[in-house]
């Protein structure tokens, strides 16, 4: 895929599927990313192409099926709390007083491209409604 490729066309190139993506070699330190959060469960760092001054990607280190929300199960009750908890966190920590988006894109209808469950933290201007 061309890196002039637009998200729409990388979401709707996207196959969906369980396998491991980019995400993983981020956790793993295999690639380079600005973390601004880790802890055992969670990961936050920068997006690689910011849609606003900040905007952060919030996932599970442990994918557990969760390819998007539309896979979650009661057993990922835990995680996906952690998750949006984490995005209130790292809100705060950017100084996101004035408020701020979290975006959860699910399959090709809402533009996801990495299958790895994750949230977008998007702030530090005004967002408009409704979304594109
Ligand atoms: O919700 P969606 O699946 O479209 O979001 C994937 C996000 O992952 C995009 O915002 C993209 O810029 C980001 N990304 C990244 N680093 C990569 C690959 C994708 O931050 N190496």
């Amino acid at each position: 895929l061309s890196p002039m490729a637009s998200e729409k066309e990388a979401a709707l190139a996207a196959v969906p599927s369980d396998s491991p993506t980019i995400f993983d070699k981020i956790i793993n330190k295999e690639i380079p990313s600005k973390v601004v959060y880790e802890d055992d469960k969670v990961l936050a760092f920068r997006d690689i192409s910011p849609q606003a001054p900040t905007h952060i990607l919030i996932i599970p280190k442990v994918k557990d099926g969760l390819t998007g929300l539309s896979k979650a199960e009661e057993r990922h009750f835990e995680i996906l709390g952690r998750l949006l908890y984490t995005a209130k966190l790292v809100a705060k920590q950017e100084g996101l007083d004035d408020g701020f988006r979290v975006v959860i894109n699910d399959g090709p209808n809402g533009c996801q491209s990495v299958y790895h469950l994750h949230i977008h933290l998007i702030g530090g201007r005004q967002m408009n409604w409704p979304p594109g």
